[in-house]
């Protein structure tokens, strides 16, 4: 049987970062209720986050975008900029024309100065939708996630589901990578060093994360998913837990996700955690034949039952019975995720 992890007193220590300075201020605590009653039914305490441009030492920022307990956080990425002498690194665009525009302006408003290169952290359209509104820009990922951002392209109607998201989606435009890596590179803004590492397979088949050493920061794309359920529908998840293992062997206190509020080390074990028991536990319904969606709304979560958007469970598991079948591949497969979160819906509804 679960049980509650964290009280409001932990969850707003960690969220505010104690020991870092008065920079992080202890976000709002609200109360998220665990839906599986074979955990227990736990209630476990979980953060709402704002949408704001937060600056974390001297010239380095990080914008997260509001989401918490009851909000769909479907496409409310994070995104951060390193500001030099002259211009600054955006690390991903967020996805929207409203949300790329308003990061932007918050990040220029805040240092007086223009963008001059994106680093895509990789290629989903949450991160890197916004970079045609960045350009003409030096644009850097791996070599998978610069073709993977082609192959997908702009959707006929993008965001369709979001109307409030609509303003200004008449400019959204492919605006690729321009260059890509496939080692650490290294960049200089002013005295501020930002490290491109790759680290992937994990989330997606070429994450990239954005390391600063000065100030022991990591910008870790989605490799790290926050108080939200981690999306796995590209990844390869039994080495997504590799990915994160390589962070934890890192000098790093500040861990920006790529979903989620500003935290640390200790949300990040979180994220491992639960990719941990969505392996373990979906190992056995493999070896059982269970369907994958039936398998998802059959997982006992315990603590992790109440992050956000909780059908991603079905696309978990979709992928890790691809892994264990030895036919996965970095494509989505969409029609199988789309039946098996079909599936974990109308049995969640049946209870
Ligand atoms: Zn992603």
């Amino acid at each position: 049987m679960a049980t509650d992890r964290y009280t409001r007193r932990d969850v707003t220590k960690l969220v505010g970062l104690a020991g870092l300075g008065a920079w992080l201020a202890p976000a709002r605590v609200v109360a998220g209720i665990a839906q599986d009653g074979r955990a227990g039914g736990s209630v476990l305490q979980i953060p709402s986050w704002p949408t704001e441009l937060r600056r974390l030492a001297p010239n380095v920022y990080a914008y997260t975008q509001a989401s918490g307990p009851g909000v769909d956080n479907a496409s409310l990425s994070n995104a951060g900029v390193i500001a030099g002498p002259e211009g600054l690194l955006a690390i991903d665009t967020l996805g929207p024309p409203i949300h790329a525009k308003a990061f932007k302006s918050a990040a220029q408003t805040a240092t007086g100065k223009p963008f001059d290169r994106v680093i895509n952290t990789h290629h989903h359209r949450d991160h890197t939708n916004g970079n045609c509104f960045f350009s003409p820009v030096e644009i850097v990922s791996s070599e998978y996630t610069r073709q993977a951002t082609i192959d997908d392209g702009i959707p006929a109607q993008p965001y369709d589901t979001r109307p409030q998201w609509q303003a200004g989606m008449s400019e959204l435009k492919l605006a690729p990578p321009t260059t890509t890596t496939n080692g650490q590179t290294t960049y200089r803004y002013g005295h501020t060093v930002g490290e491109v590492i790759p680290n992937h397979p994990a989330h997606t088949f070429g994450d990239l994360m954005v390391y600063l050493p000065q100030h022991k920061i990591l910008f870790a794309g989605d490799v790290a998913f926050y108080y939200v359920t981690p999306a796995g529908h590209n990844a390869q998840i039994t080495k997504w837990i590799a990915a994160i293992d390589r962070i934890t062997g890192m000098d790093v206190d500040v861990i920006v996700p790529g979903h989620g509020p500003i935290g640390t080390r200790k949300e990040l074990a979180d994220t491992r955690a639960y990719l941990e028991t969505i392996v373990e536990e979906t190992r056995k319904r493999y070896a059982m034949g269970m369907s994958p969606g039936r398998a998802a709304a059959d997982i006992p979560l315990g603590r992790f039952a109440a992050w956000t958007n909780p059908e991603r469970n079905a696309w978990n598991t979709v992928r890790l019975y691809a892994e264990f079948a030895g036919t996965l591949s970095p494509r989505q497969d969409l029609d199988a995720q789309n039946e098996a979160v079909a599936e974990y819906l109308a049995i969640r509804r049946s209870r």
